[in-house]
């Protein structure tokens, strides 16, 4: 089993078109991109988790075929615009064989889904609900939704833990996505193997009106959750105020409200591209004696979990 970060970047991709501001420059400098958020899950079964507008290029570039099965965690665009695009996967299979894909998100997630796509259930795909704290068994894999808040904008907005079945033992992934807060801390969500939360922002910042986690504030999920093998962040934009950047009064830009500081000292630089963010997060988890390593992923890393059986 292996997970393959197909995306790692917020809603309109970094560097986002046009901007100038001093995260976008650096990383078209760096030649670098982060387009939609979404991972796959691949092994004996495949498992999608979130299907962006950018799921074409990312299926191509890693040579994706038919997912078994696919979980969406919210209704945003962003996380489900992407889903005409499996069209491609019936068009090229003999009609008697093509089996529709089961796709679960909440039922409010559904509302709005289906509202968009209601044209491919029952042909493309096959409308499953995921429901917060219910298992899902697959055929090698135990799925528990668990309710996250993402604002009013995505009230069907869930995060997963995945417990996948590994020679007599359990595997476990912890996926939060877009969030800002739980509703409630289920005990699924503890002591995974590995988590992937969101990172939208460096510093929290002043006010939080998108409803996305910070780094800041994701350092203290992982902290309570543990990790036992490592935390990965996903889902960065390029929201932060960069001291000095006149691209500060960009509408996207906000204020840090406390930004992250070393206990004794100067706040930290704000990371533009990926080895500043590597390197920042590894001096801030080293500082603040956070447990285990956090990495920051990029698109198409793929990372071994486990052999399978
Ligand atoms: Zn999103
Ligand atoms: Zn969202």
């Amino acid at each position: 089993m292996e997970m393959v970060f197909l995306g790692t970047g917020s809603a309109w991709c970094i560097p986002e078109h046009t901007c100038d501001c001093a995260i976008c420059r650096s990383m078209t400098q760096a030649g670098e991109e982060r387009t939609r958020t979404s991972i796959l899950f691949r092994g004996s079964e495949s498992i999608l988790v979130d299907c962006g507008p950018d799921i074409r290029a990312q299926m191509v570039r890693n040579h994706v075929t038919r997912p078994d099965v696919i979980l969406i965690t919210h209704e945003h665009a962003d996380h489900s615009s992407g889903l005409d695009d499996l069209l491609a996967f019936r068009r090229s299979v003999p009609r008697e064989v093509w089996q529709p894909i089961p796709v679960y998100a909440t039922d409010a997630a559904w509302t709005s889904i289906e509202n968009r796509f209601g044209y491919l259930v029952g042909s493309l795909i096959e409308k499953r609900l995921a429901v917060p704290g219910k298992g899902i068994q697959l055929s090698t894999c135990r799925v528990t939704p668990f309710k996250t808040f993402h604002g009013p904008s995505a009230p069907g907005s869930v995060g997963y833990v995945l417990e996948f079945q590994h020679r007599g033992d359990i595997f476990k992934v912890s996926y939060t996505s877009d969030f800002v807060s739980l509703i409630d801390e289920p005990p699924c969500v503890m002591k995974p193997d590995v988590l992937i939360i969101q990172a939208h922002w460096f510093n929290e910042p002043l006010e939080n009106r998108p409803f996305h986690m910070s780094f800041q504030n994701a350092v203290h999920y992982i902290r309570q959750w543990r990790p036992k093998n490592a935390a990965y962040l996903v889902h960065i934009s390029d929201g932060d105020h960069v001291p000095g950047d006149p691209a500060n009064s960009y509408l996207k830009k906000l204020a840090p409200k406390d930004p992250l500081a070393h206990p004794i000292g100067t706040p930290y630089p704000v990371p533009c591209c990926r080895d500043q963010w590597q390197a920042v997060v590894d001096k801030v988890c080293g500082d603040h004696e956070i447990p285990g390593r956090v990495f920051v992923p990029w698109d198409n890393m793929l990372v071994p979990l486990f052999t399978d059986a």
